[in-house]
């Protein structure tokens, strides 16, 4: 008899997988916020034509190796000096279009001998800023950066051929040319558009950018490094994706104290740093405007490779960066020559000015949509006192009347699953704490949404 009820226990069909969880019984999955016709304007004016004439512009310089700013013996019209020029004139010119709208720096500094840096040289970085129509929201920044300096196969050598047409002069467009379309919007938060050099001897621009940023207080909550975006085309290559292009972004960041590191082991938020919840924000951002579909690559850069996003998150800045979906190496880091018949270097002929616009029309909709959205919550907590199956989140607000969206995703999600609306500063939801993400964030009346922010324990 005992024999035989075991066996009936063992022989119980599942229960239908069917079944519908607490997580997914609760709130309503994730739908695009509408595009906003102010942004959706601006990014109606965003030019492959533009976009041409800066790339070829860029490359016109011949070369711009950092090294060739201490070279007086250049011709004119030639090297990295006569292409800040250019740029900052460039910025001069959007800045007068818009009646001064737009703040340009030229700051220029010198760097000490190092590696890849054999004599003393100075460095330009550019930048114009859309300064925040709100004072009290103005400190927020919103950065898109490419590196205009260049490189042939030897790094040192100033004097080769180094037309960078991908590497970076796409990049730079799309700086230039979310500048340009920008220029006509007043958000309350403040944008910059960056061009900076030295990245190829080791981020120097940047790294100088980011601790001014750090030293001026700016609070920089996206920094955007696009770099290597000309979407390569090289006959015969089936699997470039002009559909996609990456976004990198860091796990655990690299400004985590230890202790900083510990907690984030022991909660889970390896792939919650803020960096990641700005990569997520461009994700949603991409869809409510029907950009280019941005692949969240959950890691720092590409394998053993680096770029200007991570002197900001040396800082401690949000920092992502975008890159075409599928490189070729021949047609970057190479002075330019044919060898077995094989084309090398970083031409303009393999840049897709097609495939730039629709990157820059990404970055400048992140870019607004951010600098419209009210600042991300803050003391975002989640209580901890009473072991519950039910969850409870408080957090403070800006105080500039937004709502709020607690937003969740089970644990091996990549992406933000479900979310409920909230118009107070807490709120409690049926879902247990331990099998999922929680995030919260600041939402407008007009859906312009701030990144989330995950919440740590309270007990
Ligand atoms: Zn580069």
């Amino acid at each position: 008899m005992l024999r035989y009820l075991v066996l009936a226990l063992a022989l119980t069909p599942l229960p239908s997988a069917a079944v519908t969880r607490d997580l997914q019984a609760y709130g309503a999955p994730i739908r695009s916020a509408p595009a906003d016709p102010a942004i959706a304007q601006a990014l109606r004016q965003i030019s492959p034509e533009r976009i041409r004439h800066t790339i070829e512009t860029l490359v016109s310089f011949r070369t711009r190796n950092t090294l060739s700013s201490m070279d007086r013996d250049l011709p004119k019209g030639q090297g990295i000096n006569a292409a800040a020029d250019w740029i900052e004139s460039q910025l001069q010119r959007y800045a007068a279009d818009c009646h001064g709208c737009l703040e340009v720096e030229r700051d220029t500094f010198t760097e000490s001998p190092q590696n890849r840096m054999p004599r003393p040289t100075t460095i330009t970085n550019i930048y114009a800023v859309l300064r925040g129509s709100d004072p009290a929201q103005a400190k927020r920044v919103y950065l898109v950066t490419g590196h205009y300096d260049s490189r042939a196969t030897d790094v040192l050598d100033s004097r080769a051929d180094s037309p960078g047409a991908n590497d970076d002069a796409s990049g730079v467009a799309v700086s230039l040319e979310c500048a340009r379309v920008l220029s006509s919007l007043k958000p309350a938060a403040t944008i910059v558009f960056a061009a900076v050099a030295g990245e190829e001897q080791g981020l120097n621009g940047s790294r100088h950018l980011a601790k001014l940023a750090k030293d001026m207080g700016w609070q920089v909550e996206a920094a955007l490094d696009n770099d290597i975006v000309g979407g390569n085309t090289t006959p015969g290559d089936r699997w470039q994706d002009k559909s996609a292009v990456r976004v990198f972004s860091e796990s655990i960041p690299v400004a985590a104290t230890a202790e900083q590191a510990r907690q984030i082991v022991s909660l889970g938020y390896e792939s919650d740093s803020s960096s990641r919840e700005l990569a997520r924000e461009v994700a949603f951002i991409g869809r409510s405007y029907g950009t280019i579909t941005p692949v969240l690559e959950f890691r720092r850069d590409r394998f053993l490779r680096g770029g200007d996003h991570e002197s900001f998150n040396e800082q401690g800045f949000a920092g992502i960066r975008f890159i075409e979906w599928r490189e070729d190496y021949n047609h970057q880091h190479q002075t330019p020559r044919v060898e077995n018949g094989v084309q090398y270097g970083d031409l303009l002929q393999f840049v897709d000015f097609q495939y730039v616009a629709h990157v820059a029309a990404l970055n400048a909709a992140t870019l607004a949509t951010l600098a419209y959205a009210p600042p991300a919550p803050t003391n975002v907590r989640i209580l901890t006192k009473a072991l519950d199956n039910n969850s409870t989140l408080q957090w403070q607000g800006s105080g500039t009347g937004s709502q709020y969206e607690v937003l969740w995703r089970e644990l091996g999600a990549a992406q933000w699953q479900r979310s409920v609306e909230v118009a107070q500063e807490s709120v409690t939801v049926p879902i247990s704490k331990d099998n999922v993400i929680f995030g919260v964030r600041s939402v407008d009346a007009r859906g312009h949404r701030s990144p989330a922010v995950v919440p740590l324990p309270e007990r």
